[in-house]
């Protein structure tokens, strides 16, 4: 195949809140050549279609809608000199190569002017994102009518394109984006009849509870799924049955509702199908590349940011987590990245369920980013073993990330024979 090679100092694949703040922080450290391979027609990742406010109250203490806190790091990006190659998917990925003593990334992109092109980075930063668990991995019985989406693809198609998917929705699942799509469709003219949540937790923030469904008179209903979908060509209803404490349909609890439009918020699945081709490890867990606190992966030369890595709540964290990641691969490239020598793991006990990172090195402070499996409600105490860090929580809810930060310092004065660190949650 005739195709171009570039040769780069620091790639970064996805031009997200991750991906942006990580090439900015590695221009800013150092790296010459930095490029972001995006394969939409703009930057900006997921925030260009969330319109709605909400987003860098941590950063800028302001609070701002997705576009307008996206412009503002695309903006500093361009002033930093960093590189967009935009309309460009990255579709395939070499493991690293062994060249000039050190491992450097190998990519291949395609573009609508430039075709297939190789690139060559001596650092990479993934920052893929995430994808919504789409109507095929859930077995929902019935034909297969139009008007079923990801909310994500509605919100697409009413904040950005310009469509409405229907004029009475259904919506299952309590992630944010069904949510946060409930008062859009609402705010355009929709009906919407009520939100179903197969859990008896709700899974996104109790601020998009208050804000998007109390705030509308929209109710919701725990323990409850979406069993068949009614309709040929178009959806004309949903049955939906309540579920016991096993999970399992409670007989004579089906109902009929009738909607033309079922939008689903059921989970977002890190993106990692090219960190697989990279040979990258992967976390059961998080379903995202292990990383250490430079947020380096297995493979050294490859650096990891964002939703990719572990799906956070709030896009402050994306955004920190991807300056660490683009200052890292920087310092990789210009052969000045050292780590602290030890090798801890991140073990966790029982009611934590996801955990980023999971190694550490003890190079340099960190931050551990932690989902519960279960809601605790009442007080209970967030620790690291062996002294490292203690914390009060007044609740723990999955919808919520908590953190831990762990010093550099404290971590090298731990005795050489302590290869892990525990996590956990004491409920008193
Ligand atoms: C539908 C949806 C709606 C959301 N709404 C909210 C919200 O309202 N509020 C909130 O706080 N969080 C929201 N989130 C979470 C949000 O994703 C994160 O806060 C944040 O956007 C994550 O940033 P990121 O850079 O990791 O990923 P993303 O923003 O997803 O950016 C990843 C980028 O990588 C690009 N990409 C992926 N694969 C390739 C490839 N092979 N080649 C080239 N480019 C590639 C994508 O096109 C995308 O631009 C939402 C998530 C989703 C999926």
């Amino acid at each position: 195949m005739n195709h171009n090679t570039r040769e780069i100092d620091v790639a970064v694949i996805g031009g997200g809140p991750a991906g942006v703040a990580a090439a900015i922080a590695a221009r800013e450290n150092g790296a010459e050549n930095v490029a972001v391979f995006e394969r939409d027609r703009e930057a900006g990742g997921i925030l260009r279609q969330c319109i709605h406010p909400g987003f860098g109250l941590h950063t800028f203490g302001e609070e701002l809608t997705g576009p307008e806190y996206m412009e503002r790091f695309i903006k500093r990006a361009h002033e930093a000199g960093v590189e967009f190659s935009l309309n460009t998917m990255v579709f395939q990925m070499d493991e690293p190569l062994a060249e000039n003593g050190g491992k450097t990334a190998s990519f291949w992109t395609m573009n609508p002017d430039r075709g297939v092109e190789r690139v060559k980075a001596k650092a990479l930063v993934l920052a893929m994102g995430c994808r919504e668990r789409p109507a095929g991995a859930l077995g929902i019985a019935g034909d297969r009518p139009a008007g079923v989406y990801t909310a994500g693809t509605a919100q697409r198609f009413v904040n950005m394109e310009g469509f409405m998917p229907g004029t009475k929705a259904v919506i299952m699942g309590t992630g944010d984006i069904g949510l946060i799509m409930a008062r859009r469709m609402m705010l355009e003219g929709a009906e919407v009849v009520a939100v179903f949540e197969i859990m008896p937790w709700v899974s996104g923030l109790r601020r998009n509870i208050a804000q998007c469904l109390d705030d509308f008179g929209i109710p919701y209903y725990l323990r409850h799924s979406v069993c068949e979908l009614h309709g040929r060509e178009r959806l004309e209803g949903v049955s939906v049955v309540e579920m016991d404490e096993n999970r399992r349909p409670i007989e004579g609890s089906r109902k009929f509702i009738g909607c033309d439009t079922l939008l689903l918020a059921v989970g977002l699945i890190p993106e990692n199908e090219l960190s697989k081709m990279a040979g990258v490890k992967l976390d059961a867990m998080t379903n995202g590349p292990e990383v250490n606190e430079f947020l380096q992966t297995s493979a050294e030369c490859v650096f990891a940011a964002g939703n990719v890595v572990v799906v956070y709540d709030l896009v402050d964290f994306v955004s920190e987590e991807g300056a660490k990641a683009g200052k890292s691969a920087a310092l990789y490239a210009l052969g000045k990245l050292s780590d602290g020598g030890r090798e801890f793991r991140i073990e966790t006990d029982s009611r934590i369920r996801i955990i980023s990172p999971q190694k550490l090195t003890g190079g340099q402070d960190v931050t551990l980013y932690l989902r519960v499996g279960e809601p605790v409600e009442g007080k209970c105490e967030l620790y690291a073993e062996h002294g490292l860090f203690s914390k009060t929580l007044r609740y723990a809810r999955p919808g919520e990330m908590n953190e831990i930060t762990l010093s550099a310092e404290k971590l090298q004065r731990l005795p050489a024979d302590i290869k892990s660190i525990k996590i956990g949650l004491e409920v008193s």
